[in-house]
């Protein structure tokens, strides 16, 4: 207990008048014109419905009530408010640093699968995987699993030979299972520390290429799990993100092509609804635009468009 001396008591006064000038309470009202605004905002940049009136019955939540001083705007107090919880949602998932994963499993082979829908970008993200784990002094190998698709086929040749790392290829239409047995078996003879399984992504709603793909993990028992979604593909890429999730599981989702897009809302969907952490996204055609996801980046990005 304090005693207060009579100077302490009149300083007490002063500050509780100026207090209830200063400070008013945001009435639900008061957000109204806000919330509607960032409600768009949000769904305009392909954050689920779902998410965001998650998000915005969180704000309010957080902010009704409150004591603000008048000067400050409420519309700023929303913006950092609303900042901090997508800050949240996208950092609760955020813990793989892949790199650090492979060395203190102490695997050897490390092995890795791929999956995602033709076109997201999964060869050029492959090359450019394999670009880091050589940069972080990884050997690896590839297994061109997908041995339907000529193309997916010649172009990881051509990353593979770019990249000098060696590439294990099957005749058109051989199984893909035994592309990548084949591949782990060379990399445990070879002592190669980390294998990339290429899968075939012909259409996502094939069933055969589900149980493709459980084959392909029952054999080669991976140790990681990546599904490349195009940043582009709005909630197309949600769609995907859910198919591959009911059907094959996946432990985190790289993001490409986010330097050609301006939203990128996908990214708080995976968090939330999937808890899948974004890796890494893919910021251009060269080898060497990968880089880690940073929630500080996205955030800045959804308020600047
Ligand atoms: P796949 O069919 O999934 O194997 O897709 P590809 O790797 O062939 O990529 C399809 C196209 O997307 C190619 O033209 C790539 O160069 C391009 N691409 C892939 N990743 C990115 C990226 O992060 N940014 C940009 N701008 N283009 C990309």
């Amino acid at each position: 207990m304090s005693v207060q001396t009579g100077q302490e008591n009149k300083q007490e006064n002063k500050r509780s008048f100026f207090d209830f000038l200063k400070y008013k309470t945001i009435k639900e009202d008061d957000l109204n014109d806000v919330i509607e605004e960032l409600r768009f905002q949000l769904l305009d940049s392909d954050v689920s419905y779902e998410v965001t009136e998650k998000i915005l019955e969180d704000l309010k939540n957080n902010l009704i009530g409150k004591k603000v001083s008048r000067r400050e705007e409420v519309e700023e107090i929303v913006i950092n408010t609303l900042k901090k919880s997508i800050t949240e949602i996208l950092t609760k998932n955020q813990k793989t640093d892949l790199i650090e994963k492979i060395r203190s499993s102490g695997k050897k082979p490390f092995v890795i699968i791929f999956f995602g829908v033709n076109g997201v970008g999964k060869t050029t993200t492959i090359a450019k995987v394999v670009n880091m784990l050589k940069k972080n002094n990884l050997s690896t190998i590839i297994a061109a699993s997908d041995t339907f698709r000529a193309a997916a086929q010649e172009q990881l040749a051509y990353h593979a030979s770019k990249l000098e790392v060696q590439l294990i290829r099957g005749k058109y239409g051989a199984d893909p299972a035994s592309v990548a047995f084949d591949a782990i078996s060379f990399a445990k003879s070879r002592n190669i520390d980390v294998v990339l399984i290429d899968t075939a992504g012909r259409m996502h709603i094939d069933s055969d290429l589900v149980e493709e793909l459980k084959r392909v993990l029952r054999i080669a028992k991976p140790d990681f799990r990546i599904l490349i979604l195009d940043s582009l593909a709005g909630s197309d890429a949600l769609e995907q993100a859910r198919h591959f999730e009911n059907n094959v599981g996946y432990d985190a989702v790289i993001l490409t092509k986010v330097d050609a897009d301006a939203k990128g809302g996908i990214a708080l969907s995976l968090a939330y609804e999937l808890k899948k952490p974004v890796v890494y996204m893919g910021v251009g055609q060269n080898y060497d635009d990968l880089i880690p996801f940073s929630p500080d980046w996205f955030v800045e990005r959804i308020f600047s468009s």
